[in-house]
């Protein structure tokens, strides 16, 4: 079976790799846009921010995300390229939720490791954060180095000759009937498979529009700073307070996000989103005060009604894994593993009903 996906974030290739795996002919396009894509621009979090508050749907896509990565980890280090992903099983403290006894039992019901913790604890334990807050401990909570886990599928997929390094957008989709006959690309080539992915992200629904499609897919900007570590070491949990994180990286690099921005198809980085950024990180971090971020970046999540993705099928040959808004690195796996159930004619292992683009 011959497939071509559109899109090299890390839907599309992490979906390719599946397929390619099962014997599947794969060929990936990538645009390479302006700027990052989101699978960069990510901070990695395997959980969903808050995850007792999201639906089912997302909860089912994201659970297996810390062994899914484990595994993947392993395999790409055992490479020639041996591209280490970094997945880090540090612990999250969520602090001040006001929303605490959800949780608890939300933690209950899926058998996740959680603790309730005073602020005199959370003092012993990260004597670096602000003082006379209270929380909750996940202590199984990940996070993958993403730019690295983009690198290292992307050098993969070279490799196995499934994607094309020079960048190739897709700038129409040929459709007759109720099945797609080719895509045409920007430079005018047409190309033919049996059957077509779209992983654009969120210019999904632009892609799709090109045949007459409809998805409910648009872009949210997100913005993150990046400070060195200022505590000789001692950050090594990741931090979620008011709805904003720190996520500390295996090399003392300290990640923290983000901004949710309507600001259409926008990547530039704004004053504002710093400002509050480093509003928060100073808040939160004493010793953050009198020190500035070596980086900001900004990203565009794909979103969707409820953050709940669209994976299924919309022509008879023509599928989608889009619309993952905040969670699509900690629903890729399963995501992928989905789709390619999918189409192979299998039985899946979840309902893809609420997954289904005409749902
Ligand atoms: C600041 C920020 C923080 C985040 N933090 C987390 C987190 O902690 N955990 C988490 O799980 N998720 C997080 N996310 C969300 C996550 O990054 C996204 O949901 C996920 O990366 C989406 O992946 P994707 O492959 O669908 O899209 P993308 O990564 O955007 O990839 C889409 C690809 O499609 C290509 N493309 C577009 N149009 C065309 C075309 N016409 N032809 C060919 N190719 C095309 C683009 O070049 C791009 O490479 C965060 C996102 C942001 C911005």
């Amino acid at each position: 079976m011959k497939v071509l996906i559109i899109g090299a974030g890390v839907i599309g290739l992490l979906t390719a790799r599946r397929l390619h795996q099962e014997g599947c002919q794969v060929m990936v396009l990538d645009a390479a846009p302006e700027g990052r894509p989101a699978s960069w621009a990510g901070g990695g979090i395997l959980s969903p921010l808050y995850p007792w508050r999201y639906p089912v749907e997302i909860q089912q896509l994201a659970a297996s995300a810390d062994h899914s990565y484990q595994r993947l980890q392993q395999e790409l280090l055992s490479l020639d390229t041996a591209i280490d992903i970094e997945v880090e099983a540090q612990g999250m403290l969520v602090l001040e939720p006001e929303d605490a006894p959800e949780a608890r039992q939300w933690a209950k019901d899926q058998g996740i490791a959680l603790r309730s913790l005073e602020d005199s604890e959370i003092q012993r334990s990260w004597p670096y954060l602000k003082r006379g807050v209270d929380g909750l401990w996940f202590s199984e909570c990940a996070h993958v180095r993403n730019p690295r886990l983009l690198r290292a599928l992307r050098t993969e997929s070279i490799q196995n000759g499934i994607l094309q390094a020079e960048p190739l957008p897709v700038q129409a989709l040929v459709r007759s009937g109720n099945r797609l006959d080719s895509i045409r690309l920007s430079s005018g080539r047409t190309l033919t498979a049996d059957h077509f992915v779209v992983c654009a992200g969120p210019w999904s629904a632009g892609v799709l529009a090109s045949c007459g499609l409809e998805l409910p897919v648009q872009p949210v900007r997100g913005q993150m700073l990046a400070y060195q570590d200022p505590s000789q070491g001692q950050m090594q949990a990741m931090v979620l307070y008011q709805g904003r994180y720190l996520i500390p990286r295996r090399d003392g690099v300290i990640l923290v996000g983000s901004t949710v921005e309507e600001a259409g198809f926008d990547t530039s980085i704004t004053p504002m989103a710093r400002e509050a950024l480093q509003g928060f990180a100073e808040d939160l971090v004493p010793m953050f005060r009198g020190q500035q971020p070596f980086a900001q970046w900004a990203g565009l999540r794909p979103s969707s009604p409820r953050g709940v993705p669209f994976i299924g099928s919309m022509l008879d040959n023509l599928w989608v894994s889009t619309g993952h808004f905040r969670n699509g690195l900690v629903m890729a796996p399963a995501s992928a593993e989905l789709l390619t159930d999918l189409m192979l004619g299998r039985t899946t292992s979840l309902d893809p009903t609420p997954y289904q683009p005409r749902r």
